[in-house]
Order: structure tokens, then C-alpha cells, then sequence
């Protein structure tokens, strides 16, 4: 069983809410391709895991673990028995060609090597297990769940850590045995207590740079006409309660400016006044927690993003959306 939701990375969600309201430079573009790749990936990880079944497991995913002042991205770690194995997901696709500790394709050296990237996270597990005086064997697989992978090796030791798509059912389906023990239990929480925020994505955007206002959520058009409780798009006729916009905009706002909490003056900002001030703090009171700092407070979305937000809301929006 999943013991946690696999979320959109925030990092992922700041390049598709840039998108939204900018054209992506080169670098940008190229980045956000990586990480909707790397995620979708992950997801086609957890699909076929969800097929197989896991019930009598117990499953972490996305999670990052501090130990001491540093710590590591664990992209799926299982607890079978009193096992724990960890998986690092590559959406590698293409004809890849390993040699002398390098994953190389088109004749070019790929940065990462997933192989240390595992070896340092199992490393860093060792040293939580030994920190809580609990003894447990610790191995990693490195997955590749795309198809379209390929991969050539002289190097014969290391068909041993890899599984790729074709055998990925196979590998999950030897956990099938496995079950919950009360070890396993400690393990588990164990882990749980040095779960933390990643510290790699602190955010980054220049407000001047994006395009302000509101946008339909459905075509992305800036162009909107405003009626009482809606905002109807021109495009494509989609009309979303001023409710509904405020919450894709407190949610892009936590990922435009990642860690920073709103005031109503800067979310003004961000919607270029489309909305009283009123609409917005009411918006406040109802969907974010409020910090206060001497005289003054701000404030942080309650949700993960946009979707949980909406899914999580239903019953506490008075105007319905019609969507095309
Ligand atoms: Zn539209």
C-alpha cells in the first residue's frame, strides 16, 4: 500500500504555471520537459505497480530524507518483510550504450549516473537505520519503465541492478510473498520521522516578466468577460466562478514564487486588480492558514495545487463552472 500521495514536484508545477503566463525561453522550456518526462515516468511506474498489486506492502513514494545537514531524493522505497529496496524510476526512451561507469547516448555522456544516485540513497538509509539502532538489509534497483528503452553493455555486472519495462511486472510480483511485519512497522515509521521538504527548489520568477490577470483554465486565453460570479473566456466559452480563479490563482501563486506567503497586495499584483480586494481576502480567510508577523500578516495556500484544491472544495463553492 502507498503510504503517500505521489504530488505533481513543485519544480514541475512553477515551469507549467510560468508557462502559463509567459513564453518559455530555451533553458526553461527544456528544463520543464525533463521533469513533466521524469514524472510521467514515475507515474507509468506506480500504474504498473498499481496492477500487480501491493497491498501486503508498504510503499513511500517522491520523498526526500534528511539525515543530519544533508539528505537524498528517494523516487519509490519499499518496506517487504524487514527489507527495504529502493527504486530509482530514469524515463529513459531511446538506444542507450553503458561504459566505464556512463550511460551515453547519441555519442553523448549523460550527467547523472543513476547507479551512484541509488548507491548514495541506500547509503544515507544504512545511516538512518544505524542512527534508530535498527538493523535491516537495503538494496536498490534502478527502473526503467519506458518501453522505448534500450540498452547496450560489455559490462556484465550491471544487468543485476537494473529492471526495464519488459520485467518490471515480474520484479513487482516478487514481492507478492512478502507482508507486513511488525519490523517492517518500525522501518516505517523510522523513515517517516526524517521525512522533509526538498531543498533543491526555492523557486524563482520575475514578476515583470509574466503575464498578469486571470486566464481561462481551460484554453489558457487571458481575454475574459466579466459577469457577477463568472469570468467567461472568448475563446472557448468556458465560465468559471470568480471562486474557482482565485483558487488557480493563490495556487500559481505558490509556485510562481515558491516559499513566499501572499498579501493581498501582491496577489492584486499577480491579477492586475481584476478582482476587488474584498473577493481576494475573502478568498484568504476560507482557503489559506494565516501568519502573522508583527503588524503585518500573509498568508499560505492550505492545498498542495490547483487540482486538490478544486477536488477538495466542491462543497464550499457557491457558483458552479460551466465548462466547454
Ligand atoms: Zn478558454
Amino acid at each position: 500500500m502507498y503510504l503517500n500521495s505521489r504530488n505533481t514536484p513543485p519544480v514541475l508545477l512553477h515551469y507549467r504555471t510560468l508557462s502559463r503566463r509567459m513564453a518559455l525561453g530555451a533553458e526553461d522550456s527544456r528544463n520543464m520537459k525533463i521533469y513533466e518526462n521524469g514524472f510521467f515516468g514515475e507515474c507509468l511506474y506506480d500504474n504498473l505497480f498499481d496492477e500487480v498489486g501491493h497491498d501486503n506492502l508498504y510503499i513511500f513514494r517522491d520523498v526526500y530524507l534528511e539525515t543530519g545537514k544533508t539528505g537524498a531524493q528517494y523516487d519509490s522505497i519499499i518496506i517487504a518483510d524487514d527489507m527495504i529496496t529502493v527504486n530509482e524510476i530514469k524515463n529513459y526512451s531511446g538506444e542507450y550504450y553503458y561504459k566505464n561507469g556512463r550511460f551515453i547516448k547519441n555519442n553523448e555522456v549523460i550527467p547523472d549516473n543513476p547507479f551512484s544516485q541509488a548507491d548514495r540513497a541506500v547509503g544515507k538509509l544504512y545511516r538512518i537505520c544505524r542512527d534508530a539502532k535498527i538493523s535491516a538489509d537495503i538494496n536498490s534497483k534502478v527502473i526503467f519503465p519506458n518501453d522505448d528503452f534500450k540498452l547496450y553493455s560489455e559490462d556484465d555486472s550491471i544487468w543485476k541492478n537494473i529492471v526495464i519495462r519488459m520485467n518490471l511486472k515480474k520484479y513487482f510480483r516478487q514481492f507478492k510473498d512478502s507482508c507486513n511485519t511488525e519490523k517492517a512497522e518500525r522501518l516505517v515509521s523510522v523513515i517517516r520521522s526524517h521525512i522533509s521538504e526538498n531543498p533543491y527548489f526555492t523557486g524563482s520568477s520575475n514578476i515583470g516578466r509574466i503575464n498578469k490577470g486571470l486566464y481561462c483554465g481551460k484554453c489558457g486565453d487571458f481575454n475574459l468577460i466579466k459577469t457577477r460570479y463568472h469570468r467567461q473566456c472568448l475563446g472557448c466559452g468556458t465560465k468559471e466562478s470568480n471562486e474557482t480563479h482565485m483558487l488557480r490563482v493563490m495556487s500559481d501563486y505558490k509556485y510562481l514564487f515558491y516559499g513566499k506567503g501572499m498579501t493581498r497586495k501582491s496577489v492584486l499584483e499577480l491579477i492586475d486588480n481584476e478582482f476587488d480586494k474584498k473577493v481576494v481576502y475573502r478568498a484568504f480567510l476560507k482557503y489559506c492558514d494565516a501568519h502573522k508577523k508583527g503588524n503585518k500578516t500573509d498568508y499560505t495556500f492550505k492545498y498542495y495545487d490547483f487540482d486538490e484544491a478544486y477536488k477538495q472544495t466542491e462543497k464550499l463553492r457557491k457558483h458552479r463552472d460551466y465548462l466547454t
